[in-house]
């Protein structure tokens, strides 16, 4: 049986394809990525978030909220929005739990 004959002459490379679409540089396309990604992550949060809620957990996504109104969102989210469980959250080791809103001034050390 002959061997088949190859369409291209040997040690000829094949042409480089060319791209009509434009392409973002990979570092810039991977920002835009995980942009989406946190933008997305957030309005799943936010929706799940009880409406009286929202607005703190949105000026926090902002960067307008102060470290204590984050840590009083984390607290909440913590404790699933149930301000008594804040107040009376017994995990001591919790690096927040000196900052935690609502505590009653005599329980604290
Ligand atoms: S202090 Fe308590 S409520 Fe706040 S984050 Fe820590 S464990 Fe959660």
């Amino acid at each position: 049986m002959k061997p088949k004959e190859s369409a291209r002459p040997a040690g000829k490379q094949s042409a480089p394809q060319e791209t009509t679409a434009f392409t973002l540089p990979a570092k810039q396309a991977a920002v835009n990525s995980l942009s989406e990604k946190i933008a997305q992550t957030r309005a799943r949060r936010l929706e799940r978030c009880p409406t009286l809620y929202r607005p703190l957990l949105a000026r926090c996504y902002s960067r307008r909220a102060s470290p204590r109104e984050a840590v009083k969102a984390f607290c909440q989210e913590c404790c699933g929005y149930d301000r008594r469980a804040i107040t009376e959250c017994t995990a001591y080791a919790c690096p927040l739990w000196h900052l935690r809103p609502y505590q009653i001034e005599e329980a604290a050390p």
